[in-house]
């Protein structure tokens, strides 16, 4: 999972628990005040309710939101059963009850007989079969009633409310906040992803810089500001100021080395030709001495090898320029046919020019294709590709291929596939790294495709150019 979408996810999570936190405290409070508020109003209702039986003997002035119902339990210390068997008689009920009667379970009628008073749900069967759920206040009270003159009496008082609207004004707000919270957490989401992005946009820069940067140590270019990417990359930079300084001293070196050490080769070599055309030598003496001379035209190959890695690798540059295509590759055609007992086939659009230094391109291209020819092809085809913003040239043989196993190794320096069989055939497996060098000095890259038995394909992408302007005379 990428840093992006861990943070987006995180971010997103946090959201959620937030909103769940401030939605259920938001719920709670406001469910938590709507019931104090009715609480408060059966209080009153039951206050009102007292006085009407005291006065009138009925229930009857109650407003008509109330649902209220007294009990009158003419003799003491009644249990629940008693009241519900009937023993007690239903003295008065307000108009909102509308002939339907309000009931207690036996478990809150004996918690009324025993607390005095309770408050309890129940739901209430209208006689138009319509169920309405309630809050109910039931009290025991000892109280005067209208016309009955014996003193005060024991009654049951029942007042209930409606809880619909709470529940509805409760659901409402749920819908809402889940709505709204929903909202929030995709704009959230989109956001945190932006602004996560936008962040993480430097570092992708400096991770992109770093992955573009050829094989020799390159300064990142500096970034504005005072931030922890900027002094990143300052790091970074003091870090490759450092490599950059060893490539370099290692480059000097290599290309002084093999600088040295052509001069005694040539000069080997120069003996050994001398003593080979014009002296008089044994058979035994002519064999080593062509021993001698086809080992030190080998360190010659590989001491010149090493003298132009070094310039690539070092502070050598290409001159680059507008290079005809199709003349590079009819030189290289030219020059390999008279040598090569196969046919090396071109396809390539006749007018395409691309970004280079000829030369170079013309040693990238001499080198893949007498590998090639080395590697047993019997037909080379020099096939151009244009991609509009870039070209890619590829070399395609029909030769021995290379196992899967060595392609990825196949750049590096002193690569061989099979080393005592590419020895023998003057080869230094410092040619591919050649290849590498100065196509990434050109800004292009280079891969490979084979299969044993099948061939290879050594492709090199480059950047293209206009064609230059023809001068007028
Ligand atoms: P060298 O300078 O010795 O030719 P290179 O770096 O050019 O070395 O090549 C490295 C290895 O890759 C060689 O040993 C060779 O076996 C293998 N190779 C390169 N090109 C081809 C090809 N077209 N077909 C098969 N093998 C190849």
């Amino acid at each position: 999972m990428t840093l992006r979408t861990r943070i987006t996810l995180l971010t997103l999570g946090l959201l959620f628990v937030l909103q769940l936190l401030i939605g259920g405290s938001v719920y709670g409070t406001l469910q938590f005040i709507l019931y104090e508020n009715l609480r408060r109003e059966l209080v009153e209702a039951s206050q009102t309710a007292q006085r009407l039986i005291r006065e009138q003997g009925s229930l009857e002035g109650l407003p008509f939101t109330v649902y209220g119902q007294a009990l009158w339990v003419p003799f003491p210390n009644p249990t629940a059963s008693d009241i519900l068997q009937g023993a007690a008689i239903p003295i008065a009920k307000s108009l909102a009850l509308d002939g339907a009667s309000l009931t207690l379970s036996e478990k809150a009628l004996q918690e009324v007989l025993r607390l005095g008073g309770i408050y309890t749900e129940t739901t209430l069967l209208r006689r138009d079969g319509a169920q309405v759920p309630l809050r109910l206040r039931a009290e025991r009270i000892e109280t005067e009633i209208a016309g009955i003159p014996q003193g005060p009496q024991l009654v049951i008082l029942m007042v209930g409310r409606s809880t619909e609207g709470i529940r509805s004004t409760l659901a409402d707000f749920a819908r809402t906040y889940a709505a709204t919270a929903l909202l929030v957490l995709v704009f959230g989401g989109f956001l945190a992803f932006r602004l996560v992005r936008q962040t993480l946009e430097p570092l992708e820069w400096v991770a992109k810089k770093a992955e573009q940067m050829s094989a020799k140590p390159e300064r990142l270019p500096e970034l504005m500001g005072n931030n922890e990417v900027a002094s990143l990359v300052k790091s970074l930079n003091r870090m490759l100021a450092r490599l950059e300084a060893a490539w370099e001293t290692q480059g000097r070196f290599l290309a002084d080395a093999s600088h040295e050490l052509r001069t005694p080769i040539t000069a080997i070599l120069g003996h050994i030709n001398y003593l080979l055309r014009r002296t008089q030598v044994s058979e035994q003496q002519r064999e080593s001495l062509e021993i001698i001379k086809r080992e030190a035209e080998r360190m010659q190959k590989l001491v010149g090898d090493l003298l132009e890695l070094s310039k690539t690798g070092g502070g050598w540059k290409v001159e680059l320029g507008a290079v005809h295509l199709q003349t590079v590759l009819n030189e290289i055609q030219e020059e390999y046919s008279k040598s090569f007992e196969g046919q090396i086939e071109i396809e390539a659009p006749e007018d395409l020019w691309v970004l280079g230094d000829a030369e170079r391109l013309h040693q990238v291209l001499a080198n893949l294709v007498s590998n090639a020819i080395k590697a047993h092809a019997r037909r080379v085809r020099l096939v151009v590709r244009d991609l509009d913003e870039r070209v890619v040239l590829r070399v395609e043989d029909d030769g021995d291929g290379i196992p899967k196993e060595h392609l990825p190794h196949l750049f590096e320096r002193f690569y061989r596939v099979d080393k005592a069989r590419d020895r023998e055939r003057g080869g230094s497996g410092l040619g591919l790294a050649i290849v590498r060098s100065i196509v990434e000095a050109h800004g292009g890259s280079v891969w490979v495709e084979s299969e044993p038995g099948r061939g290879s394909v050594f492709s090199v992408s480059l950047r293209r150019a206009r064609a230059p302007q023809t001068q007028l005379a």
